[in-house]
């Protein structure tokens, strides 16, 4: 952490004891599927809404995002429910057109060492001071996670929230393996927010409780969630995303255990 930050932020001031979520689709499809989501998230009066615009696919056969359609689909749909918006840049000639369109840019895991990405987000940000969500890559080590946060807060953006995804371990029973022991580490170690993106590391939506209440129990700032109106029918990662209904319950469920908002 670069000693601005530490000058600003003199104790743990910034983690408030509530749990953000940052739940919605994992791609944005179309109006009236984002917009379903949307309404299920305002509904609950939780305050983000996330979706992918811009999908860093492994094959490039797969469905790549609706680009910009998707932004102008998020952001009124963001207007329309009163919620901020959250979406990944996934390439440095993206950073202004995706920041004029959101309230918050993600840094996915694959772009986890990708320091010139790191470095544009951190100049299209620093007078806005958009948050900026940076993921953790599937196999770099927390301290080359917190030495690389310093290329986004070089501009004088401190508002950057670290999101365990899950990393790559021998283990395959889940897609990732989720390193809920970053979370105290990093509350050890510095004074950013911590969110457990409790979705990926899961693969498969009935682990998705479980990981959320530890993700709670280990003392997050906030947690990812995917949800999709029809997940069976999913552009991308169908299998691990949650129906409104399952979502809410889930809210519900953590709302007993924690203050979440
Ligand atoms: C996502 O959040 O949509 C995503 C692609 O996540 P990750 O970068 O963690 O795989
Ligand atoms: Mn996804």
């Amino acid at each position: 952490m670069n000693e601005q930050i530490a000058n600003k932020l003199p104790d743990y001031g910034t983690r408030s004891g509530e749990i953000t979520i940052f739940a919605g689709p994992c791609s944005v499809e179309s109006e009236e599927q984002f917009d379903e989501v949307a309404e299920c998230i305002a509904g609950l009066g939780l305050t983000w809404v996330r979706g992918g615009a811009f999908k860093p696919r492994t094959n490039p056969h797969s469905f790549q995002g609706l680009g910009e359609e998707a932004l102008q689909i998020m952001k009124a749909s963001g207007e329309k429910w009163g919620l901020k918006t959250l979406t990944e840049v996934m390439d440095s000639a993206h950073c202004e057109l995706v920041h004029s369109y959101v309230d918050g840019l993600q840094v996915g895991a694959r772009n986890f060492q990708n320091f010139s990405l790191l470095k544009n987000i951190g100049i299209v940000t620093a007078e806005s001071h958009k948050m900026v969500l940076y993921k953790r890559g599937f196999a770099g080590t927390i301290a080359e996670w917190l030495a690389a946060t310093d290329y986004l807060t070089a501009e004088g953006n401190d508002n950057v929230v670290l999101c365990e995804r899950g990393i790559r371990t021998f283990e395959t029973a889940t897609r990732f393996t989720l390193d809920i022991s970053a979370v105290p580490v990093i509350h050890k170690q510095s004074l950013y927010p911590v969110c457990v993106d409790v979705s990926h590391p899961a693969g498969v939506r009935d682990l998705v409780p479980s990981l959320a209440k530890a993700a709670v129990a280990v003392g997050c700032d906030s947690i990812m969630i995917e949800v999709h109106p029809n997940p069976p029918k999913a552009l991308s990662d169908g299998p691990q995303q949650l129906t409104p209904a399952q979502f809410t319950e889930l809210v519900a469920e953590l709302r007993e255990i924690a203050a979440v908002f």
